[in-house]
């Protein structure tokens, strides 16, 4: 077993990149490279040499950088068998309780389609790491684009059943927007109250709000909280099952 270091490199407008490395094997990843050369510039500072591409799903601005760092580095590539035929350069199938090998370090994988088909999420244990793609974001969550409202809410419950010690480290810095629509849904919770200024004060100094701790996503990410009484009657669904409640808040989210 082995704790992973964590870097964090900003790209495009908003994406989020991670490099990790465990010391056992000096393994390293990049979790989504949107882009190769941000990405080698990191891997230069550091002195760190990649091993591996860790994919959560196709998107461009997730795989963009996969092939030109593949060729450069000859490292392998990590993905999900769901969405084998379209991550570029997939070399390791992985798929929902899957544990996932990285030198000495363990994560073990979740299927968490909704966002896309075949989205997965990566959770290392020992190092209370989750790496979710565009499934759960700080305060929200990702738009519904190819799977249903059930698929979401199933996924986002495999996630929320993790650890509260749990870092979340999600693909993008979305949290100021999901903040000001959170506090559209739940309008007496404090917690959520409190983050969201703690959330503007941050991005008014060009601060990182990410990673979050899960723990405090399950208070105060409304998308965490669809089958919460009080909120199935803040949208007005007091007897809708979380299904309906969780459908209820995306599409309110995707009309904000
Ligand atoms: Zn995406
Ligand atoms: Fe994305």
């Amino acid at each position: 077993m082995s704790t992973l270091e964590i870097e964090q490199i900003p790209t495009r407008s908003d994406n989020y990149v991670y490099l990790i490395k465990e010391s056992g094997q000096g393994k390293v990843g990049v979790v989504d490279p949107s882009d190769a050369e941000p990405v080698i510039e990191a891997l230069d500072r550091l002195g760190w040499t990649l091993t591996h591409i860790i994919n959560t799903h196709h998107h461009n601005d997730h795989t963009g950088g996969n092939l030109e760092l593949k060729e450069k580095y000859g490292c392998e590539i990590v993905g999900p068998l769901a969405d084998h035929d379209r991550i570029a350069g997939i070399d390791i199938d992985v798929g929902d309780g899957d544990t996932y090998t990285f030198g000495d370090a363990v994560a073990k994988v979740y299927d968490t389609p909704g966002h896309t088909r075949g989205h997965i999420g990566y959770w290392f244990e020992e190092s209370k790491a989750l790496f979710c793609g565009d499934t759960l974001f700080a305060l929200g969550c990702g738009r519904v684009f190819e799977g249903t409202f059930e698929q979401m809410w199933d996924s986002l419950g495999k996630l929320r059943a993790l650890p509260d010690d749990t870092m979340v480290y999600c693909a993008h810095e979305y949290t100021q927007a999901n903040a000001k629509f959170a506090v559209t849904i739940e309008t007496d919770n404090q917690a959520l109250i409190e983050r969201a200024a703690e959330i503007d004060a941050l991005r008014a100094e060009n601060k990182r709000t990410v990673p979050s701790l899960l723990g405090l996503e399950k208070e105060t990410n409304p998308f965490l909280r669809a089958d919460v009484a009080s909120v199935a009657e803040a949208v007005g669904l007091p007897n809708g099952s979380p299904v309906e409640v969780f459908g209820e808040i995306r599409t309110r989210k995707d009309n904000f």
